[in-house]
């Protein structure tokens, strides 16, 4: 008997613990998903046993006749998705794809602008000891104090002044759609490439619920695993065939070595089922989710204990909730919810006065739950547990019952016995 509980049962107990996790909780960190059956049963397979150094009909290995085929999938219907002329499908993940626009586009002390980490840009966007702040002279935007929106005339004003090879638009903790003409704009003035790191809402562009920045951008990067909800990886993404070239040299030699082939079949297999009319379904339920969630939080129950939602509202997938003005810090926010049921993770709102393993914000996200089969009753429901555990005093047990019903009535891989 070969079977993972015979022979690790130690990471057999870790995968069933997992599984009972995921199905007695409910998972609201904004930037994780359930992938579906198919992702998960494409990624478990013999494609993870195959060198592919190379592209597609141009490798560096034998043998490569079947995944050459996955490839050209996952390639083709990236492309025709998000309209774009060119994709690359090989980076391991968000932060690989990154690095790969990078070094494709600027050299190693060329000066770079992307939004401050601490209000809401990605660590591949600039900070201090990630790649991109090493090797690039790094400049940042910020949003404004009054509105937390981002402030278009401080990123002209900081590419005016440091003149950027490459200005990136993107986010990991930001409630609102960005103005990717006014950074088409600012990029043409100043004579950068413009990068749209889609992350995060690449799957509400997929569904048409967000403008695409393809036709606008330079050069797109992307996760599969958050909105989308496809296998934890990257991709990259232009409208200008002429990058091709050098967009695939950057992640192969330039980054990376052999592809994981079961992942990039596992991301043809997620794109696939993005162009379904039910994945469409699925984002309208989590942007509904997240507008539920955000006006449930701005009601004066909950907004005279000092808790309130960043920007007054959400246009995407994730609520940021400011505690700046409550006792609750983020951290015992979060450990709150934690013992309630639900999972989500503090985060640093802008000016954020307590320190980063603190923090004054939590950052809620629905399309776990979406994906799940939440809709509007549901996200009504888990709003109401949000906000009654954001209160002085919570009945923390009432609170664990209402979670456990709703993820019962939710039943997660259903059937499914891993190990
Ligand atoms: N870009 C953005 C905007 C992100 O939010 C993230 C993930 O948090 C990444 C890139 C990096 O993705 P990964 O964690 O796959 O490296």
């Amino acid at each position: 008997n070969d079977s993972l509980s015979v022979i690790d049962p130690e990471i057999a107990a870790v995968l069933d613990q997992e599984l009972g996790r995921q199905r007695d909780t409910l998972e609201m960190i904004a930037s994780e998903n359930f992938v579906p059956r198919a992702v998960l049963q494409t990624q478990g397979s013999v494609l993870t046993n195959k060198y592919a150094e190379g592209y597609p009909g141009r490798r560096y290995y034998g043998g490569c006749e079947y995944v050459d085929v996955a490839e050209n999938l996952a390639i083709d219907r990236a492309k025709d998705l998000f309209g774009a002329e060119f994709a690359n499908v090989q980076p391991h993940s968000g932060a690989q794809a990154n690095a790969a626009v990078m070094h494709a586009f600027a050299r190693a002390g060329d000066a770079m602008l992307g939004l401050d980490l601490a209000h809401g840009g990605h660590l591949t966007h600039g900070m201090k000891i990630n790649f991109s702040g090493r090797l690039y002279d790094v400049a940042s935007y910020e949003v404004d104090p009054a509105t937390n929106v981002i402030d278009m005339d401080m990123v002209r004003k900081r590419a005016l002044e440091h003149n950027p090879k490459v200005i990136v638009a993107g986010w990991s903790a930001y409630p609102r759609q960005l103005d990717f003409e006014a950074f088409r704009s600012i990029a043409d003035e100043v004579g950068a490439a413009l990068w749209v790191d889609m992350a995060h809402f690449a799957g509400l562009v997929a569904a048409g619920l967000h403008p695409n920045p393809v036709p606008v951008a330079d050069v797109v990067s992307s996760t599969v695993h958050k909105t989308i909800g496809g296998p934890r990886s990257g991709f990259i993404l232009s409208k200008n065939p002429e990058y091709a070239k050098k967009i695939n040299s950057a992640v192969f030699p330039g980054q990376q070595g052999g592809p994981l082939m079961h992942v990039v079949a596992a991301k043809a297999v997620a794109f696939k089922l993005a162009g379904t009319q039910a994945f469409t379904e699925r984002q309208e339920r989590t942007l509904e989710g997240a507008r539920i969630l955000a006006d449930r939080l701005m009601q004066d129950d909950v907004t005279k204990h000092g808790v309130s939602v960043l920007t007054g509202g959400t246009d995407v997938h994730l609520v940021l909730v400011d505690l700046r003005n409550s006792a609750l810090d983020g951290k015992q926010a979060e450990d709150l919810l934690h013992e309630v049921g639900i999972t989500v993770n503090r985060n640093a709102v802008p000016f954020d006065p307590r320190p980063p393993m603190t923090t004054s914000g939590l950052r809620i996200g629905t399309p776990a739950l979406a994906s799940r089969g939440f809709g509007a009753t549901e996200f009504t429901e888990v709003a109401d547990i949000i906000a009654e555990s954001l209160k002085p005093q919570p009945d923390v047990e009432a609170l664990q019952a209402r979670v456990k019903k709703l993820a019962d009535d939710f039943p997660l891989y259903d059937g499914l016995v891993q190990y």
